[in-house]
């Protein structure tokens, strides 16, 4: 239990304010993208209104500021989830960017025939086709490991996987279409002690916990503002120096330059090297302003109250008869896969719709984890610490009208 005004923090995001279809809106697609506060949107329309202008080049004021203002993101992450330097600190327009990132500028540089690289079975496509790409050009493998009908990671599997022949290891921290929570801190330790670096997609795992990356001695991590109650467009990828250090650029243009002649260009600084061209400020001005907003409610907080609320909404679930979770695992974060026998998944949400239910259909963008259980895809409620018990009863009792209507 937490002492805070859950229903104050409710208040401050105004899409949870309006009504859908006639009914007062139950969001439960947090993990698609989350909503942002009203300060957040605030901090936005101010940099639009008053300080807009392009970064790291003017010596005018604006320009002056406008760095200031987006530069403060990166300082901000890098407390946020406790990296060592600032450079460590990459701005993308997301993790599917930021794991491309590193597939194409490590991997290019690294992989090459018969080497491997290993992925789990709950990976998003984000966490996968970046990697068969470079594979495919570089000859290298992928491996998978595989999961248990309960939606872990079978980890003996993991550590027979692991050989003189694996370059990378790539794994999700927190399944976006179950919900479970991966030991990566293990997965991590296993990989280092046969010198292979670890890449994190901590996509839904940064909006919902306390992340260390110098705890968990992740050598990449990736994740995107818009989970976390921040704006789209923008993202991070962490690094550890060393390896960032030695990476080539992924992609070339304005501000990742040191010098530039038409014979021989050389290479901006970190952080700026992998940042090619005019970021997303607004963003990432945005992106500072949320991770002030998520430190004040507190990340411990956020995750008791989302703890608390997926028992609650399991709970309720598991009484309605014909609904099967997916997604057992014992360590799970506020996500609820589930499926109602003799419905299709698209129609449950549709109907769930009219009543202004949000909840996401369809493959989750993991259609290896559909093709595991054999099923289309799922229906999947994503809670965030902004939902309530009354979002869960709404969503209960639409779940039993969908069931009448078919
Ligand atoms: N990985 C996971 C686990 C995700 O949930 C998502 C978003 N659904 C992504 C990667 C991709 O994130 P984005 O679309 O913001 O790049």
């Amino acid at each position: 239990k937490t002492t805070i005004d859950w229903e104050a923090i409710r208040s401050q995001f105004p899409v949870l304010q309006r009504e859908v279809n006639g009914h007062p809106v139950v969001y439960l697609d947090n993990g698609a993208s989350s909503q942002m506060p009203q300060r957040v949107i605030d901090r936005i329309n101010a940099y639009h209104s008053n300080e807009h202008s392009n970064v790291h080049r003017g010596i005018h004021t604006l320009s002056q500021q406008a760095t200031d203002a987006f530069e403060l993101a990166r300082k901000k992450v890098k407390e946020l989830i406790n990296a060592r330097y600032n450079e460590e600190i990459i701005y993308t327009t997301g993790t599917t960017d930021s794991i491309n990132l590193v597939a194409q500028s490590y991997g290019r540089k690294h992989f090459s025939e018969g080497d491997e690289i290993i992925l789990s079975e709950m990976e998003h496509h984000a966490n996968i086709v970046p990697w068969q790409m470079i594979a495919e050009e570089t000859g290298a493998k992928i491996k998978v490991i595989p999961m248990t009908e309960s939606g872990e990671l079978m980890m003996d599997e993991y550590h027979k996987l692991l050989s003189e022949r694996t370059k990378m290891v790539a794994v999700v921290h927190v399944s976006n279409a179950l919900g479970t929570i991966n030991p990566v801190e293990e997965i991590i330790e296993a990989a280092h002690a046969k010198d292979i670096p670890v890449l994190i997609d901590g996509a839904q795992a940064v909006p919902h916990a306390k992340v260390d990356v110098q705890k968990l001695n992740a050598d990449f991590y990736a994740f995107s503002a818009h989970k976390m109650c921040g704006p789209t467009g923008f993202g991070i990828l962490y690094g550890k120096k060393e390896l960032l250090e030695e990476m080539p650029p992924y992609r070339g243009g304005g501000d990742m330059i040191d010098k530039v002649t038409f014979e021989k260009t050389t290479w901006n600084d970190l952080p700026h090297k992998f940042e090619a061209g005019t970021p997303p400020i607004a963003a990432g001005v945005g992106f500072a302003e949320t991770i002030d907003f998520l430190n004040e409610v507190g990340m411990e907080n956020i995750s008791t109250r989302e703890h608390e609320l997926l028992e609650y909404a399991t709970a309720k679930l598991n009484e309605i008869e014909g609904l099967k979770i997916i997604g057992t695992a014992e360590n799970k974060a506020s996500v609820i896969s589930f499926l109602l026998e003799g419905i299709h998944p698209a129609d449950a949400g549709t109907i769930l719709d009219q009543r202004g239910i949000a909840v996401r259909t369809g493959h989750h963008c993991a259609q290896p984890i559909m093709d595991h259980f054999e099923i289309p895809g799922t229906a999947r409620a994503s809670i965030s610490f902004y939902n309530n018990e009354e979002d869960i009863d709404r969503l209960a009792d639409g779940i039993k009208y969908v069931q009448e209507f078919f």
